[in-house]
């Protein structure tokens, strides 16, 4: 028989309760103890939703975060916190968030833990802090507590732990020291957690190590064979789970490792299954990952059935079904969209679907395809009605594609002589000021958006409502003394959605939230089909506030691939396909805008970093095709068109070249956090365009003086030439409020104005 289980269940609830618990909490709305009842009732309902599985996972839920459940359940907190007074849970918040919950006063905030992206996901961890002394106890008693809770109802529960070796590799160390030192200290306390889950009446143990899917140095490869030469002796049978990628050369290392089982993501290494099943010892059982936990497509259940029956053949009761990785990353229930397109509904799976197709598969193994025929049948009807669907599939859009020509990404002129009349064109002073687009959403603004989307705001009230804060922005803007414009971006609600809105090829859904990290959920858009752009999408609001002024107004659009990585991608074509999709559609709206009279067009890519493969050796391909798709985004433009970039983050060192084969003839960078230091990327490479390196940090409330932007501007000046220097902040300004943008935008022009100075004194 095959075994069924699940790897992780979503924990933010269908209706985001979990979000709003903690956000209530946070404000002192409700007490801890509601909280925690609200978590209660959210893990009850979510192992009724797992419950047709052989096991069901605990410990997968977290009020915030796993890993950071993982240093609180290895007793690595740190000391700003760990000194405090205050509930368990009060600490907990206070790591996360830099507070604890319903603590609003300012004085006993601690900083908070890093955080940052989870693997190659959108979801974003809280950093675990090592140092040479640090000390590792067990604290297993919320842990316990969810097992305990779990097993009145299911006997068959899976705790899910991440692994020694993957919790090392996830954080950093502070002082300098060599994580690894601690390795010997931190399976102490594992092999203690795993006695004590053994006296909890638990059999299996899935102990997570998607390490195993990166290049690992060595040591690190040490490191998995000590751990799990150690824990052996454990008293649990270990299922070691790994996800998000292929093994590779850790393969036969995996297969290895002397634990009972061993969990593969068949999804994203579906040719490493015959290897794994050659290597693996045949007292082992081998876990296969065949449904995505990362997309939302209805799996094609008997394609995976015709290779899955040769495996089941050969492994019998060794086998184990199950989604690739947890379903952390994808929404809860499609059952809640009533309002999605019926077609498009019918080829998509969240959590709970996904977990019933592992339940048809498993019984057609078990029983017989007979036994869920009308299942199946009605799974590839879905399929076949997606492949073949006239709203999937446009002839026009892949005929486009076919004639894409690399003239279209090249600009007419190399950018030295773009610049010559450019600069003929714009008359800008030294050290140019501009924004990076959005300016502060009011409460207003919002409201207007959300009145006309529910219908109960005539379109021509919203037009001018969004017309009059555009006025309100540019008179701002030129109060102020800003050399270069922008609009504001008041109709837009988020730089994906609203693009992927006025698009062919986008879905929505209602609640297909997704956890981006601890309350903040995201909505990623579904490109279901062939995109396209019907028409001009951004041209209206940009000439109208282009005729408000005489000074340059920025054209603000999101590139492709940014549009790409935060969506939901279709599965039926390579993502470099879709993407030069988008990017054609991008390009069209470029055109207009450009046709329109617009004279510098800024195209975002916020999120290009983000979509670099785990691993090294595939970075090139991604940067190919990514960097080909934003070149034929930009640079259909005539010479005396500047294209701008904008990427709001500060690791440039390895993807310099790329970036500059961009080409844009500005790129605005965050960096006011890092000092200006990550500009050596730029100065060692010596890119050769224009760049603004952000001097604002506009996550925080504070405000830059005059000094303190002179002080970055002068560094930045040490490592580029000071004529291709712009002045402006870090990201966009629609989180902040008006009180505070309008002073700091001051001092960056009073800032920028005495630099342009002192260079003419020279
Ligand atoms: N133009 C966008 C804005 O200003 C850019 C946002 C981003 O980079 N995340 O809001
Ligand atoms: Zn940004």
């Amino acid at each position: 028989m095959v075994t069924t289980h699940n790897l992780g269940f979503p924990r933010i609830g269908k209706n985001r309760e979990l979000k709003f618990a903690l956000e209530k909490c946070w404000k002192g709305e409700i007490s801890e103890q509601t909280l925690l009842d609200t978590a209660d009732s959210l893990r009850l309902q979510h192992w009724q939703d797992q419950a047709q599985l052989d096991w069901v996972p605990a410990g997968d839920f977290s009020l915030y975060d796993h890993v950071l459940d993982t240093s609180f359940l290895l007793g690595n907190i740190p000391e700003r916190v760990s000194a405090l007074t205050g509930s368990e849970l009060d600490s907990y918040f206070r790591v996360a968030r830099g507070r604890s919950a319903a603590d609003k006063s300012a004085c006993s905030c601690v900083h908070a833990g890093e955080m940052t992206k989870w693997f190659d996901t959108n979801y974003h961890y809280i950093v675990p802090e090592f140092a040479r002394d640090t000390k590792f106890s067990l604290n297993a008693g919320r842990l316990l507590e969810q097992i305990r809770q779990v097993q009145h109802i299911r006997p068959r529960v899976k705790p899910v732990i991440l692994g020694p070796v993957t919790y090392l590799w996830l954080g950093k160390s502070k002082d300098g020291s060599e994580k690894l030192d601690l390795l010997d200290d931190l399976l102490a306390v594992y092999a203690q957690l795993l006695d004590v889950l053994k006296n909890a009446g638990v059999e299996w143990v899935q102990i997570d190590e998607p390490v195993l899917v990166m290049e690992l140095s060595e040591p690190w490869k040490h490191a998995l064979r000590a751990a799990y030469f150690q824990l052996q002796a454990a008293p649990v049978k270990l299922l070691l789970t790994t996800y998000f990628g292929q093994l590779q050369d850790n393969l036969q290392l995996a297969c290895e490792l002397p634990v009972a089982g061993l969990h593969l993501d068949a999804v994203s290494a579906p040719d490493e299954v015959a290897k794994v099943i050659d290597w693996l010892p045949s007292h082992k059982i081998l876990s296969l990952g065949v449904v995505s936990g990362r997309n939302i497509w209805k799996t094609d259940l008997t394609a995976v059935l015709d290779w899955l029956q040769p495996v089941h053949m050969r492994l019998q009761d060794r086998l184990w079904l199950a989604p690739s990785c947890s379903l952390l990353h994808v929404p809860v229930d499609l059952e809640s969209e009533q309002k999605l397109d019926t077609d498009i509904r019918s080829w998509l799976a969240f959590a709970v679907q996904k977990l019933e197709e592992i339940n048809i598969l498993a019984k057609a193994l078990n029983h017989g395809r007979a036994s869920v025929a009308a299942l199946l049948r009605e799974n590839q009807a879905a399929i076949t009605s997606r492949k073949q669907s006239r709203h999937v599939h446009q002839v026009e859009v892949k005929g486009r594609l076919q004639e894409i020509t690399d003239a279209m990404g090249e600009r007419r002129s190399p950018y030295q002589q773009r610049a010559t009349v450019q600069r003929n064109r714009f008359h800008l002073p030294l050290f140019p000021t501009t924004t990076i687009g959005s300016f502060p959403q009011t409460q207003q603004i919002r409201q207007a958006r959300r009145d006309f989307r529910a219908g109960q705001l005539a379109e021509a009230d919203y037009r001018r409502a969004m017309r009059k804060e555009i006025e309100l922005c540019v008179r701002e803007q030129e109060a102020l003394g800003l050399d270069v414009l922008v609009h504001g971006e008041p109709e837009r609600n988020d730089m994906v959605e609203y693009f992927g809105e006025h698009l062919d090829g986008f879905a929505f859904t209602e609640f297909g939230w997704v956890q981006s990290y601890g309350s903040r959920c995201f909505k990623p858009p579904v490109i279901y089909g062939d995109v396209s752009h019907p028409q001009a999408i951004t041209t209206e609001w940009i000439e109208y506030a282009q005729s408000l002024t005489k000074k340059p107004m920025k054209g603000m659009l999101t590139g492709p691939v940014t549009m790409l990585n935060w969506s939901f991608v279709r599965d039926d074509q390579p993502r470099s396909e879709t993407c030069l999709q988008l990017a054609l559609a991008i390009r069209d709206e470029v055109l207009a805008l450009e046709q329109a009279g617009i004279r510098m067009i800024q195209i975002d890519e916020a999120a290009l970093r983000e979509g670099l493969p785990l691993r090294k050796p595939q970075w090139n391909d991604y940067l190919n095709w990514a960097i080909r798709a934003f070149r034929i985004t930009a640079n259909g433009v005539r010479d005396e068109t500047q294209i701008h970039t904008h990427m709001c983050y500060s690791e440039f060192n390895d993807i310099i070249q790329a970036i500059a084969h961009m080409d844009a003839d500005v790129i605005t960078i965050e960096t006011s956090r890092s000092d200006m230091e990550l500009l050596d990327a730029f100065d060692q490479f010596q890119y050769p365009n224009e760049i603004g390196p952000g001097v604002y940090d506009i996550h925080s409330p504070n405000i830059p003086s005059v000094d303190s932007i002179i002080q970055l501007m002068q560094k930045a000046a040490q490592r580029i030439p000071p004529e291709r220097l712009w002045v402006n902040p870090d990201c966009g300004l629609k989180t902040r409020n008006w009180d505070e943008v309008k002073p700091a935008l001051s001092n960056m022009i009073a800032a920028s104005r005495q630099l342009a100075g002192r260079l003419d004194a020279a």
